[in-house]
């Protein structure tokens, strides 16, 4: 049996070896390594894929959020609401920018933000809410488009986990994640549903004017050259990224049906056991699965964790401790036992490996390990 990875981005990257190899040699002959051809022409291949008007890319997915609400011009002390169950990205931006972090708690089904609790946090501060497509299911888009309108706040969605995931309207339309709200942001960290090489990112609008603005804060704020109107960054995806990408999008559908189709081994291999809890399968939104996370009950999820481990099988916490008791977003606001939900997942939830090469034979090692180490 093939070694069990959480990611196997060396199998992935042999079936595409040749346009991997030729794109990034293109590169290097044309020696275009920053704001090359091959940027743009990514960058018009994932517009299209996604049907936005407009992408761009940066650095990473954290300097993407980063840009997204320098691109909404907010102030100091206007809040941002996000869930506490999150990667750190989501709400350290948003601290960085002297913006005030609200948190709220998430859905004990979906692991998202929760609708009710983005409504009591609302405040006349207020700007925007940046709901976190978490592990690759759309948040509650139709819900929390109609709290946002009503307040009139801004929507930067995190999709750093979910591109490719499509949200449904309750009119039967059909969006993308990350392109429903204002801006949508996401990740092309090697580990993600659509990994490069190194770090990258990206930013989506159908916004003209914000697609401006967002543009030129990605690159010093620059419109002419050396013409600087606002203060921005230096945040770019580098061609030989870009390359990468290009290989791979093409095949985005198909890793996406791969993921699926582990975790359909894995609904049913857990179906009735009384101490697993497979995902919820939101009706709204299909499920790209960038991770496939399990809830424990009435075992020692460490312990679980421990027993896979020993047998050569990864499995990750995410995340082991909300936004609201990490020790750097101490927060006179907030202790220990405001957000239940939350704290509850981060002790009893256990990712299972989950990529687009796990074949049958591991899916069956791996779920009979989990059973054995469950049903003790
Ligand atoms: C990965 C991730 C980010 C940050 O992306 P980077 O490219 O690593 O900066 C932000 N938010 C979420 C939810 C993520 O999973």
């Amino acid at each position: 049996m093939k070694k069990i990875q959480m990611v196997d981005l060396k199998s992935q990257y042999l079936k595409i070896k040749e346009d991997v190899d030729r794109g990034i040699q293109e590169v290097i002959d044309t020696t275009s390594f920053v704001k090359g051809g091959k940027v743009v022409e990514f960058q018009q291949e994932l517009e299209k894929y996604l049907g936005v008007k407009h992408v761009i890319p940066t650095g990473n997915g954290t300097d993407a959020l980063q840009i997204a609400l320098m691109g909404l011009g907010l102030q100091r002390g206007d809040e941002v609401i996000t869930p506490t169950f999150t990667f750190i990205a989501t709400a350290e931006v948003v601290a960085l920018l002297g913006l005030t972090p609200v948190v709220v708690d998430v859905d004990p089904e979906t692991f998202n933000m929760s609708v009710e609790a983005v409504r009591k946090a609302i405040t006349p501060k207020t700007k925007a809410i940046v709901p976190v497509h978490l592990f690759g299911q759309c948040a509650d888009m139709q819900a929390l488009m109609d709290l946002a309108k009503e307040h009139n706040l801004y929507v930067v969605e995190d999709a750093c986990q979910s591109i490719g995931s499509k949200y449904i309207f309750d009119d039967g339309r059909v969006c993308q994640s990350g392109c429903i709200g204002n801006i949508g942001c996401t990740s092309f960290f090697p580990s993600k549903n659509l990994g490069c090489y190194g770090d990258g990112g990206a930013i989506f609008t159908n916004d003209d004017d914000l697609a401006a603005r967002m543009r030129a804060i990605a690159n010093h704020g620059m419109v002419v050259r050396y013409h600087h109107d606002l203060i921005g960054v230096n945040s770019r995806l580098d061609s030989i990224q870009a390359a990468v990408l290009q290989a791979k999008l093409p095949h985005l559908d198909e890793y996406i049906a791969a993921r699926q189709s582990a975790a359909a081994y894995y609904d049913k291999a857990f179906a009735g056991n009384p101490h697993i809890t497979t995902p919820y399968r939101d009706p709204k939104s299909t499920h790209v699965f960038h991770q496939y996370t399990l809830k424990l009950s009435g075992v020692d999820r460490n312990a679980v964790q421990a027993q896979l481990k020993e047998k050569g099988i990864p499995a990750m916490i995410y995340y082991p401790v909300p936004l609201h008791l990490q020790k750097a977003y101490q927060d006179p606001r907030y202790k220990q036992g405001d957000f239940p939900v939350a704290e509850e997942l981060c002790a009893t939830v256990l990712s299972l490996p989950m990529h687009t090469e796990l074949d049958e034979e591991q899916l069956k090692y791996i779920t009979d390990a989990v059973l054995e180490a469950v049903n003790q």
